[in-house]
């Protein structure tokens, strides 16, 4: 193997990601360079001739890693963001080894393959509706978009427009109603999609940004004409979670469309301690998740779920005269997202789904759900401190004395880097926000992280 013209190549790399690996549990949290610095270092002196393969990604790394967070290191809680399991990784290595061009299940059977096994074992485990469709996407936000532009094109088929053939310009009006604390990447997708920011409803939440299902119900009836109607499963600060059931009923009586934002929420369906959250949410027309938060793969990674496949193929197929075609029944990956090139996602799906397994997901979810609550009750403890949040998932909204003191504590934690958190600010006020969501996240960790939170605020204390 060694004679092979790459091998070194690959065999440092592989060398290189394994220390790499081992050094997440005691890596400092936040990246040591600043962005500016990291410009200045990555400019390239532009030369005419190339630079040996070994050399150029000896280089890179040189360059690279002052600059990165430990976003893999299992006391990362800045973002809702996963780990990026090993076993994902090299799934994701492979991917790029046979790139694959995956718009084409003729061109690359195997790629199209994974997408579908991934398909049937994901409705199994989320126990959605087993006819969905599945578009694999960079990330919940273009999920969404899919999502959001197969209830456009239905909507307004259904009130006797094609959207496809006449455009949105001059379309009846559609609807758009959701909650006051709907995820800021949703009215992106909006806006990508031809809806303008004053035509969309916004409904009241509750106390935890839960949309308040009689608020919901009121807003309905004051629409006329096709809707969309948009609910959350995992409110970003709080974890909260719409009353989906309730909302199903209503969405139903108007023949509107529901659709299901659950990039990281969604995950709490594959339980049994947090099924419950999710009541109703089967009932909805389509769904969007993330595999690079709770499933662990590594990016870029999510699932536009459509119960009604022809509107999904309707808004997003790409006709090529050049790409052949067994039949409708074999799975052209690029009739369910908006890319035709693109990298073949279902082979790190397939392989976290076999690593982990139903149990696995489940266990993991459940444990970091406890975790958070840990996470909450220590910090509890400490005099001045406020948890903002009902902890119904694995996000703790957390407040210290006063916005100044509270910023003051999270910039004391990133520069003691036992951890990381980030910041938010919600209803006018400053938040620490953890999200537990890295699978190696022990409760020795949680425990630390948490010392060094208080360590931190007893510092702010004693200086103001
Ligand atoms: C993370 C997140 C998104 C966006 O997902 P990306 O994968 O970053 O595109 C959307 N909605 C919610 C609730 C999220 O947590």
């Amino acid at each position: 193997m060694s004679d092979h013209p790459n091998s070194r190549l690959f065999a440092d790399i592989a060398r290189y990601a394994a220390e790499r690996r081992a050094g997440d549990r005691e890596r400092g949290h936040a990246p040591e360079a600043t962005y500016a610095e990291q410009v200045e270092r990555f400019r390239i002196a532009l030369k005419d001739e190339g630079h040996p393969g070994n050399e150029v990604i000896r280089e890179l790394i040189t360059l690279a890693e002052p600059g990165l967070a430990a976003m893999t290191g299992p006391r990362f809680f800045g973002w809702v963001i996963g780990g990026s399991n090993p076993v994902g990784v090299a799934a994701d290595w492979l991917t790029s080894i046979w790139g694959q061009n995956t718009a084409n299940h003729v061109a690359t059977p195997s790629a199209s393959a994974a997408e579908e096994a991934c398909r049937q074992a994901l409705l199994e485990i989320m126990d959605l509706p087993r006819e969905a469709s599945m578009g694999f996407s960079t990330g919940a936000t273009m999920a969404s978009f899919t999502c959001l532009a197969a209830a456009r094109g239905e909507m307004l088929r259904r009130a006797g427009w094609d959207v496809e053939a006449n455009g949105v310009f001059g379309a009846p009006a559609v609807n758009v109603v959701l909650g006051e604390e709907a995820h800021s990447t949703i009215f992106a997708g909006l806006k990508y999609l031809g809806f303008g920011e004053r035509n969309i409803v916004r409904v009241d939440v509750d106390r935890n940004g839960a949309m308040i299902a009689g608020a919901f119900a009121e807003a309905m009836e004051r629409v006329s004409g096709p809707v969309i109607a948009i609910a959350q499963a995992g409110h970003i600060n709080t974890g909260a979670f719409d009353p989906f059931g309730e909302m199903a009923r209503v969405v139903k009586a108007k023949d509107a469309w529901l659709h299901v934002d659950g990039a990281f929420g969604l995950w709490a369906r594959a339980t049994s301690t947090h099924r419950h959250l999710c009541e109703g949410l089967e009932l909805a027309d389509s769904w969007s998740v993330d595999g690079h938060k709770w499933l662990q793969t590594p990016y870029d990674c999510a699932y536009a779920i459509v119960k009604d496949r022809e509107a999904h193929v309707r808004a997003m197929r790409i006709p090529a005269s050049y790409l052949p075609s067994t039949g409708d029944d074999a799975r052209n990956p690029s009739d369910f997202v908006p890319e035709l090139s693109r990298r073949a996602r279902g082979f790190a799906t397939w392989a976290m789904i076999r690593r982990l397994g139903r149990r696995g997901i489940a266990e993991m979810v459940t444990r970091h759900c406890a975790q958070a609550r840990l996470f909450a009750q220590k910090l509890a403890e400490a005099p001045g401190v406020a948890i903002m949040n009902e902890v119904v998932l694995n996000q703790v909204a957390v407040h210290f004395g006063s916005d100044a003191q509270t910023k003051a504590v999270i910039a004391q934690v990133q520069a003691d880097g036992v951890c990381f958190v980030g910041g938010a600010e919600w209803r006018g006020k400053q938040l620490m926000r953890i999200s537990v969501i890295n699978e190696n996240t022990t409760e020795a960790d949680v425990v630390r992280s948490a010392e060094s939170m208080l360590a931190a605020w007893a510092a702010v204390r004693r200086a103001h």
